[in-house]
């Protein structure tokens, strides 16, 4: 398993945000985590990556006990809604500089990024910078960063959650072609269920700090109660 979650529990004073979570994630596979506002995705995902730490529970990554580890000794890749790039920085240096605090060579970072900019087709705008990019073109950008040091794992809350329609169905075709071409495992999260019905191998609906029900796409029973899309609930964090 690439990622396993042990009876994980995130209680914030008397309210129990995440609620004796289990989950198991297999090399290559695409999960994804649906359901409404609060109930508990974000607060999952940043427990797998170590942006908080859990009231209890085990986070095991890859095999190694993860729970106490720093975020950037985990192995993963993260995108957020918000790209959180930096403004000062080119698009190459934007996506540099992960290698470069990884104490790349400066000849291979080169090469690693061209590489990069031509997977995700940004080369023409490499050397601009992304607040003068549309925000598809930046959210391309926070995907480029993500994958050029070859993380085995990537974690991506509501990426494309700030765009709109059309561009969120192109982004999600580029995702699904990216987890294919570079085989590595996605955990996803979104509140949008035909987004999660279009991308996922497995589905994870959640509701209330817990796991509702989990299946493939085809086999997942959504009760009438739980149905709902990005238009019903709105846009959230
Ligand atoms: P989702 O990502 O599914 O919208 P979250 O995991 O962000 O939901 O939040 C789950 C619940 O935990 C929400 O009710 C939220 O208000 C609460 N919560 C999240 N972070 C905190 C925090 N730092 N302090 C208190 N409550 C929090
Ligand atoms: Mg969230």
């Amino acid at each position: 398993m690439m990622i396993e979650v042990h009876r994980l529990t995130k209680q914030y004073g008397d309210f129990r945000a995440l609620d004796t979570v289990d989950l198991s994630i297999r090399k290559g596979e695409f999960v994804t985590l649906l359901g409404p506002s609060g109930s508990g995705k974000s607060t999952l995902l940043n427990l797998i990556s170590g942006m908080t730490s859990p009231t209890s529970g085990r986070v095991v990554i890859n095999g190694v006990d993860a729970t106490d580890m720093p975020t950037n000794k985990r192995g993963l890749g993260m995108v957020f809604q918000n790209y959180a790039l930096m403004p000062h920085m080119t698009v190459f240096e934007n996506i540099a500089f992960p290698l470069q605090v990884r104490g790349m060579k400066k000849a291979e970072i080169e090469t690693r990024v061209a590489e990069v900019l031509k997977l995700i087709q940004l080369e023409n705008v490499a050397n601009r910078r992304p607040r003068a990019l549309s925000g598809g073109q930046q959210q391309r950008i926070s995907l480029a960063r993500c994958i050029v040091y070859n993380p085995s794992i990537i974690l991506m809350d509501e990426p494309l959650g700030a765009l709109d329609k059309k561009l969120r169905e192109d982004m999600q075709l580029e995702i699904k072609r990216l987890h294919a071409e570079l085989g590595v495992t996605m955990l996803y999260v979104t509140h949008d269920q035909d987004e999660a019905l279009t991308m996922s191998d497995r589905i994870v609906l959640m509701r209330n700090g817990r796991i509702e029900q989990q299946g493939s796409p085809e086999t997942l029973y959504f009760k009438p109660d739980t149905v709902f899309s990005a238009d019903f609930i709105g846009s959230s964090n």
